[in-house]
C-alpha cells in the first residue's frame, strides 16, 4: 500500500530534480535538539472549510509552525501584486508558479479554523523552506520568511515563547488528534504541489543501489551503467514515479521519453504489464491511467 507514498519520501524527488546535497526538514529535526518540547508531523492532510495539506507542522506549547518545503532551482523572485513566484534559470528561461506565500496563508487560515473547531487556541506561524541548496533568492517574500533547512533551529528558537497555551500533555494530545483526523489525501501529481516544472525533471530509470538515473534496458533486465546493479523491475518504479510526480495518464511517447527508451514495442510491453487502465481506440492514441484507490 505504501509504494506510492514511499516514492514521495524517497530520494526520487531529489534525484529527478537533479539536486545534490538536499537537506530534508525531517533530518534537521532528528539532528538538533531544542530547548523546548515539540512534536513534528509530516504530510498532514486535514479538512475544515476545505481540504488542506501541510508538508511539515511543528507543535509546541507556545505556537505551531507550518513549514512549506520548496524544491525549485534557479533564481527566485517573489512578486507582490499579484502574489506570484517567478523563477529564472541560467539560460534565461522564466517560469511562474503559485506563490508559496498563498499556500501558507491558506493553510494558516484553514488550520486556525480547524484548531478553533476543536477548542484549541495556539498562534500559527509559517515559513518557506528551500530544500535545493543552489536556489538563489533575488526578491524575498514579504509575508513569510524564507530559509534553508539548516536555519530551522534558529528560526524556531527566535519565535517568542511568552505565553504558554497548553501543557506538554495537551500538546501531545493535540498531535494525536491531528493524526487521528488525518485524511490520506495526497494531491497528485506532486510536481504541481511542489511547484516543479515537469520539464525540468531528469528522465531515465533510477538505480536503487546508487541513485543514478543511468539504467539501460538489456536482455537480462535493467543494467546500471554506474554500479552494475541489475534489476528486472526497475521500470515499474519509474512508471509509478510518473504518476506520482507528473501526470494522470501516460502514453507511449511519454513513456519512451521518461524511461529513455527507443523502442515503441518495449514501451508498449511495459505499459501493458503494469495493470494500468487503457483508454483509446488505436495504437497511436492509447493512454494509460493509474487506478488510485484509498490504499495508494
Ligand atoms: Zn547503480
Amino acid at each position: 500500500m505504501h509504494a506510492m507514498k514511499e516514492l514521495i519520501h524517497s530520494k526520487v524527488q531529489a534525484a529527478r530534480a537533479g539536486v545534490n546535497g538536499e537537506v530534508r526538514v525531517d533530518d534537521v529535526f532528528q539532528k538538533y535538539s531544542f530547548p523546548f518540547e515539540y512534536v513534528v508531523l509530516h504530510d498532514v492532510s486535514l479538512e475544515s472549510r476545505g481540504k488542506f495539506q501541510m508538508d511539515t507542522i511543528c507543535l509546541t506549547q507556545y505556537f505551531a509552525v507550518i513549514l512549506e518545503s520548496k524544491n525549485i532551482g534557479g533564481s527566485l523572485s517573489f512578486k507582490d501584486n499579484p502574489l506570484q513566484l517567478v523563477r529564472e534559470l541560467d539560460d534565461g528561461k522564466m517560469d511562474a508558479f503559485e506563490s508559496p506565500e498563498v499556500q501558507i496563508e491558506r493553510n494558516k487560515y484553514l488550520l486556525s479554523d480547524w484548531f478553533r473547531s476543536i477548542g484549541v487556541e495556539l498562534p500559527i506561524y509559517g515559513v518557506i523552506v528551500l530544500s535545493n541548496p543552489k536556489t538563489i533568492v533575488v526578491n524575498s517574500p514579504h509575508k513569510f520568511p524564507i530559509i534553508f533547512p539548516q536555519t530551522i533551529p534558529v528560526f524556531l528558537r527566535n519565535i517568542p515563547r511568552a505565553k504558554v497555551y497548553m501543557d506538554v500533555h495537551q500538546m501531545h494530545n493535540l498531535a494525536k488528534e491531528i493524526v487521528a483526523s488525518h485524511r490520506s489525501y495526497i494531491p497528485y501529481p506532486m510536481c504541481k504541489r511542489w511547484s516543479i516544472d515537469p520539464r525540468d525533471l531528469l528522465t531515465g530509470v533510477l538505480c536503487e543501489k546508487c541513485d543514478k538515473l543511468v539504467m539501460v534496458k538489456r536482455k537480462n533486465g535493467w543494467n546500471c551503467l554506474n554500479c552494475g546493479h541489475v534489476d528486472r523491475h526497475a521500470h515499474e518504479k519509474a512508471i509509478r514515479e510518473w504518476f506520482v510526480l507528473i501526470g494522470e495518464s501516460i502514453n507511449n511517447r511519454q513513456c519512451r521519453y521518461f524511461l529513455q527508451l527507443d523502442s515503441f514495442q518495449s514501451a508498449s510491453r511495459i505499459l501493458n504489464s503494469m495493470g494500468l487502465v487503457r483508454e483509446g481506440t488505436s495504437k497511436s492514441n492509447t493512454i494509460y491511467k493509474w487506478i488510485w484507490d484509498e490504499k495508494s
